[in-house]
């Protein structure tokens, strides 16, 4: 196995010259090869370019010119919190990212055949919120699941009864909304009341090293994990092309993600890489119990089940981590709890922790939280920020969902529907586009001129919301803003108008102001409520104003499989990554393994990338092979 890395230099002010970051990461002589070579040279004509960045960003406006450059960056290491409070989707990471390159002139000779061969993959087809306190002390954030936290919890022997676990249910009531999953597992747990704790059992070859609902519905999880390879060809790619290379040999995973056939494929192309999996569910709802069997069948030790008390919940983390004769060396998570577990529990453990993988919103922010307060103590790669997560979560995927999700729930035809889309970031395009296409009459309400602007030349009519929340059929909200919709407008609405929400959190519609005593709620359907008023008049709320494509139907599978993509690499990246290459701080992925991840998934379209001549490559200042755009593009 060949590994070569060339130290990054740190990320500067993109207004400032020069930094230079190479990156060389080479997984195996015949394997994998990925070369990030980056040279960064904003000279004075991207200065403008840079300031006008500056002069929109936060961020940046808050390093003032001339600022020394180590208190520079300690301003840039700030910026999450700063980012967090003023954007809706999380902490804008892009220029704080230490060792992130902004522009990429150099030549990298590796990638042409590293993209050449992902081209000619044509059978890749086949294929809680916790924050910190200002004391440094983690506490609860507003993640709609509602989990006490570690440290509230001494021990785990009170286990909930049958009735306390049903209520547990309906107080719990929604996922970490910021990672994506097939969040609906389609079996059914009701059916078998013994808690997985009380069970005692054992897979094929005798191994009882896990804890999940039932063992027998292995072979139906096998045929799910199948049919999700299907649509997660860079997973089988990396998985291929590692044959006889294991970049992860020796790396002991512990893993906090939704347990669905998506994810398995991530932890068995972990195995495959060479990594020993260990894996809790970061929800208590999502995890596909014959999913959680047959990764059990197939040696991975699981600790999940769909429907997990709180207690459960914390249980199956520890159980993952807690065990004699195993440490964990790389932490792959999914919105902070087991990071906050084993740093309340185990804090020795982080001596042999090489590093953190972090998908989440929450989680990221949870880490940058951390850094802050200097209590990071191994380097953490920010996967939600990396432009194949943002891009395509956000977009592709609520393309995709919202249709899925208002059809399950109710059933309506869009044709023709009058439909109001508040917020046309991201997920108000992926919305608005697929509303558009069915045939739905689409208006857009925005804050942001150049959004609203974007949603006049897409052909929305850009409107308030007063002007036509009288006539519209479908009310949906993505801004990540509180208060977009309230009573006052839901008292205006017409009767039998869908309302929902595909924002972050549930703050978007003031469902509060909804339980009043002359309101009355009818649960017509899991998930949807008539809430009628005096006159008769109703209006459908669905997943009473949660996150709607998570609360009611699956997300692409596709779509999870660049995050996994990502994920892994990230892992790949953090555990071969030598001494000192990473601080104890919160890193993206360099923009070339974006790319990389993109790459990998063009086979599955078959589709053909166009490779610049040397003499383009040179008229434009591109190295050939990438990365293809400054670290400040925006896609
Ligand atoms: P974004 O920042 O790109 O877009 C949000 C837009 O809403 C912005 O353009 C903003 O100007 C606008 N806005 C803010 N307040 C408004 C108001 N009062 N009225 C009208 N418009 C307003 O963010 P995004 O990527 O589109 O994400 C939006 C939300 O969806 C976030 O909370 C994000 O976490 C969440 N999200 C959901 C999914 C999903 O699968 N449902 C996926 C990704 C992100």
């Amino acid at each position: 196995m060949d590994y070569i890395y060339h130290n990054p230099l740190p990320l500067r002010h993109p207004s400032q010259l020069c930094s230079v970051f190479v990156h060389t990461f080479v997984l195996g002589g015949k394997g994998l090869r990925v070369t990030t070579a980056m040279s960064v040279q904003v000279v004075s004509a991207k200065m403008a370019e840079a300031d006008l960045q500056a002069s929109s960003s936060k961020e940046l406006k808050a390093v003032p010119p001339g600022m020394p450059k180590s208190e520079e960056k300690k301003v840039l290491k700030n910026e999450p919190k700063a980012a967090a409070a003023t954007s809706p989707v999380g902490p804008s990471t892009e220029v704080i990212a230490k060792g992130d390159p902004s522009h990429s002139p150099t030549p990298s000779p590796d990638l042409p055949k590293m993209q050449a061969s992902a081209m000619r993959r044509t059978d890749g087809r086949q294929n809680g919120e916790s924050l910190l306190n200002s004391d440094g002390t983690v506490a609860e954030a507003p993640k709609t699941k509602k989990i006490q936290f570690a440290d509230q919890k001494q021990e785990f022997n009170k286990r909930p009864t049958k009735i306390g676990r049903r209520s547990l249910s309906r107080s719990i009531s929604q996922s970490s909304t910021d990672s994506y999953s097939s969040a609906a597992s389609y079996t059914d747990s009701s059916d078998d009341e013994t808690s997985p704790r009380d069970k005692q059992q054992k897979n094929s070859k005798g191994s009882a090293d896990f804890c999940i609902k039932n063992i027998k519905q292995a072979d139906f999880g096998r045929r799910e994990i199948e049919i999700a390879e299907q649509e997660m060809p860079a997973l089988t790619a990396l998985r291929k092309r590692a044959q006889g290379e294991k970049p992860l040999a020796g790396a002991k995973v512990v893993g906090c993600t939704h347990i669905t056939a998506q994810t398995a494929v991530l932890m068995e192309t972990l195995s495959a890489l060479g990594a020993q999996c260990r894996w809790a569910a970061c929800n208590i709802y999502s995890t596909q119990n014959e999913v959680a069997a047959a990764l059990a069948e197939a040696g991975i030790s699981v600790f999940a089940w769909k429907g997990e008390s709180e207690d459960d919940f914390w249980w199956c983390i520890d159980r993952c981590v807690n065990l004699e004769g195993w440490q964990p060396n790389m932490i792959l998570d999914d919105g902070g709890d087991l990071t906050h577990w084993i740093y309340k529990k185990y804090p020795n453990m982080f001596k042999k922790i090489k590093g953190i993988v972090e998908e989440s919103v929450t989680g990221v922010h949870r880490l940058y939280q951390l850094s802050k307060a200097g209590k990071l103590c191994v380097p953490a790669m920010n996967v939600n920020d990396s432009v194949t997560k943002q891009k395509f979560d956000n977009l592709y995927c609520c393309r995709e969902s919202i249709l899925d999700g208002l059809k399950r729930t109710t059933d309506v035809m869009f044709g023709g529907k009058q439909v109001l889309v508040c917020g046309y970031g991201e997920v108000g395009k992926g919305c608005t586009a697929a509303l558009k296409a069915m045939g739905a009459v689409v208006y857009v309400t925005e804050i942001d001129p150049i959004c609203a602007l974007q949603a006049c030349m897409d052909g929305f009519r850009l409107v308030k919301l007063n002007e036509v929340i009288r006539q519209v059929d479908i009310v949906i909200t993505c801004t990540g803003n509180k208060n977009v919709v309230v009573r006052e407008y839901l008292d205006r609405m017409k009767s039998g108008c869908i309302v929902c929400n595909m924002g972050h959190s549930n703050t978007e519609i003031d469902v509060a102001s909804l339980r009043t005593p002359e309101l009355t709620w009818e649960r017509v359907r899991s998930q949807v409520d008539h809430v009628i008023w005096p006159d008769g008049k109703r209006i459908v709320l669905l997943a009473e104003g949660r996150l709607l494509n998570l609360s009611c139907s699956t997300v692409p599978t596709f779509v999870l499989s660049i995050t996994a993509t990502t994920q892994a690499l990230a892992l790949i990246e953090l555990f071969n990554a030598p001494e000192g290459r990473y601080k104890q701080d919160v890193y993206l992925l360099p923009k070339k393994m974006d790319e990389y991840v993109a790459s990998l998934h063009l086979p599955a379209f078959d589709a053909h990338l166009t490779e610049l001549s040397d003499e383009q490559a040179k008229y434009l200042g591109l190295n050939k092979n990438g990365p293809f755009k400054p670290n400040y593009y925006r896609y």
